[in-house]
């Protein structure tokens, strides 16, 4: 069996001519016959060339909050390129990007930039530059982007993990990173507030940041245990290090206020993208004013030429209207809660053991054990394997979450009742075919 129609295929092989394997990102290759190559996408679908349609939990990996192709977003932004597009001098909707930024999150301050990697690079740099510290803590599972200082220790499988969970080692992701970066990465188990602790002890004089992800977005959306959070920002008070909440996958979609709101933890830095845009390029490095400020044209250095680019600040301005001003979350956590449960449902039924993670906008299904999953570790110790082929049997069914578990199922608020109650019924097949 192959995803690919006809259209599809032939398609797919001109990208792999002249693309290294016909993708852009190497996240978007699912093999050269599962690959799709994608005409459009409305709402909460998409179609690929044969004109098949998705339910699409993928969602660009978070990004389409309120639905594909949104009417209000694209008008905006054709709107305001028509006037251009990129003039290195601050916009009047850059400005009004930053109001409602700081309006919805709380933050002081505010720089836009293009990508999430973007993003924690700056906030790395700023963090680093106001400590003047130059080790940073991050978490297994933690993804923080492409930089070679964050590819660390989010593999998609134990044997490339390195250490023992109780004394985890920074093991490189890609090869082509040089060997001294991993001097700087001090890479530790989530949920383990004592691990944390003992280290921001013994090395608090070398530690410029903790950077994290609130929910594991891209470990199944494991969730913080309850003193996690909490801990992290003690710390970071009493040995002035810089706290980096990175909120690229959770910012705009778990709350309006993002994890800071939901979680009731306030960070001295916070990184958004993804949501931010509803699909156009742009993200936001934002946080506490004396932070933020060791931005300087004469100082610590953050630029870019596409920064604040009138096509993804347009698009942001009409994203963030639409959050202010209607029940977006709301809505995809009403969905969001109807899907978790009845996903568990019919696991249960079908005597998988399994644990749903995370929250109703960005949730997961672990699968092979009932008990609660806290770290990568357990998600890496999940049947990875059966949730790849119920992943693939939904696919070929028209339902599409990613066929890597690490990806959570990302919800929009296009999504209807009957798309639920579509999704549930194909996964209800989907897994009767699995056990078959
Ligand atoms: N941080 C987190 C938490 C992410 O999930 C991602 C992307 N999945 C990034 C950073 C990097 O963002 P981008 O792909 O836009 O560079």
């Amino acid at each position: 069996m192959s995803l690919q129609g006809q259209k599809t295929r032939e398609l797919y092989q001109r990208a792999y001519n002249v693309i290294p394997h016909g993708v852009n990102s190497n996240f978007r290759y699912w093999g050269t016959d599962d690959t799709l190559v994608i005409k459009k996408g409305k709402g909460t679908y998409i179609w690929d060339m044969d004109d098949k349609r998705y339910i699409d939990y993928r969602l660009a990996f978070g990004p389409i909050i309120l639905g594909h192709a949104h009417p209000v977003v694209n008008a905006r932004v054709k709107e305001a390129v028509d006037q251009g597009t990129l003039f290195a001098w601050t916009t009047p909707l850059e400005i009004s990007v930053a109001e409602r930024i700081s309006r919805l999150t709380g933050v002081d301050k505010v720089r836009l930039t293009n990508t999430g990697t973007e993003a924690t690079f700056h906030a790395l740099r700023i963090a680093r530059s106001y400590t003047n510290r130059e080790k940073f803590i991050k978490f297994e599972g933690h993804y923080h982007g492409q930089i070679d200082y964050f590819m660390y220790s989010t593999a998609s499988s134990n044997a490339k993990m390195m250490g023992s969970p109780r004394a985890p080692i920074a093991a490189p992701n890609t090869s082509g990173i040089p060997k001294g970066i991993a001097d700087y990465v001090i890479s530790l188990p989530f949920n383990d507030p004592e691990m944390l602790e003992r280290t921001v002890k013994a090395r608090w004089g070398e530690i410029a940041a903790i950077i994290f992800e609130p929910i594991m977005g891209n470990a199944a959306g494991i969730l913080p245990d309850p003193e996690m959070l909490p801990t992290i920002r003690r710390l970071c008070d009493e040995y002035g290090i810089v706290m980096i909440m990175d909120e690229v996958k959770t910012g705009f979609r778990i709350a309006n206020g993002g994890a800071q709101e939901y979680f009731g933890v306030k960070a001295d830095l916070v990184t958004y993208a993804k949501s931010l845009g509803n699909g156009y390029p742009i993200a936001a490095i934002a946080g506490k004013e004396d932070v933020m400020m060791t931005v300087n044209p004469g100082g610590m250095a953050h630029g870019g030429t596409y920064s604040g680019n009138v096509a993804g600040a347009a698009a942001a301005d009409a994203t963030l209207e639409l959050l202010e001003t209607t029940p977006v979350i709301e809505t995809i956590n009403k969905r969001g809660k109807a899907l978790m449960e009845g996903l568990d449902e019919i696991l249960t039924e079908q005597d998988i053991p399994h644990v749903v993670t995370g929250v109703p906008s960005m949730f997961s299904l672990l699968l092979g054990s009932d008990d609660k999953p806290r770290t990568f570790r357990d998600y890496l110790n999940s049947d990875m394997d059966l949730y790849e082929e119920i992943g693939m049997e939904l696919a070929y069914r028209g339902v599409l979450p990613d066929s890597d578990g690490r990806e959570p199922w990302f919800l929009c608020e296009a999504l209807s009742e009957a798309d639920v109650d579509e999704t549930l019924n194909i996964f209800n097949d989907s897994v009767k075919a699995v056990k078959k």
